[in-house]
């Protein structure tokens, strides 16, 4: 029989536990100083499908070029698919990437709004980049779902639904607002090296009193 589950103490095991490992790419550039909305949203559509090992570099070598919608726009599409070598897509991603700057520019006044539905409404982001830039750079309570959240939370029997969507639906009703960037913040790297994929170090595992192992079969 299970305690009854913690969510802070659970988090606050796993902010210990990560410790060693490295940050997740966006919380990673915010130390770095790139802190703006239009920053966060640019390197979250660079990570799509893209090791956080790629991620950080490739923004970091677009931020020497652009870090504002302006400077983005000077620059000509093969001069941006080159920028982004190493990510999926990167030719896809200099169009998006483009048109998010050209919107901002002509709708918004070269400010995007840091609002929830706007940054939905601009071509190629989608909830998980809206919530994961407004988080990190606003501070605005917002959760960011991506496989690794969407895995961990399930695997404790804290939710149990097929889709990241419906975890994010989930996650909202359960969580305290206060926690809310945490979720991202601490479960993305946990995902990554402790409660992975394939072969889950459960053995080592510092919440494994609170976790109900759903659909773990094997682990390490
Ligand atoms: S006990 Fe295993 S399945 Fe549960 S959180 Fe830890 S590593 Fe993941």
């Amino acid at each position: 029989m299970k305690p009854d589950f913690n969510l802070s103490l659970v988090l606050a095991r796993i902010e210990d536990a990560i410790r060693p490992y490295p940050k997740a790419a966006m919380f990673d550039l915010a130390e770095r100083g790139y802190t703006s909305l239009f920053e966060q949203l640019i390197s979250c559509i660079i990570s799509i499908r893209t090791l956080d090992e790629t991620t950080i570099p490739v923004s970091l070598r677009l931020f020497e070029k652009a870090r504002t919608p302006e400077q983005l726009l000077v620059l000509d599409i093969p001069t941006l698919t080159e920028l982004l070598d190493g990510t999926t897509y990167p030719d896809q991603k200099a169009y998006t990437l483009r048109g998010i700057a050209e919107r901002i520019i002509h709708e918004f006044d070269g400010t995007l709004p840091a609002d929830f539905d706007t940054l939905i409404s601009l071509k190629g982001v989608g909830p998980k980049c809206a919530n994961l830039a407004l988080g990190v750079a606003t501070g605005q309570a917002a959760i960011s779902v991506d496989i690794h959240v969407h895995r961990v939370v399930n695997r404790w029997g804290y939710v149990h639904t097929r889709q990241p969507e419906q975890t994010l639906k989930v996650l909202e009703t359960q969580v305290p607002q206060a926690q809310w960037i945490n979720i991202n913040r601490l479960l993305m790297p946990f995902g990554k090296h402790i409660c992975t994929g394939t072969l889950p170090h459960c053995s080592t595992c510092p919440v494994l009193d609170y976790c109900e192992q759903v659909g773990v079969d094997r682990h390490r």
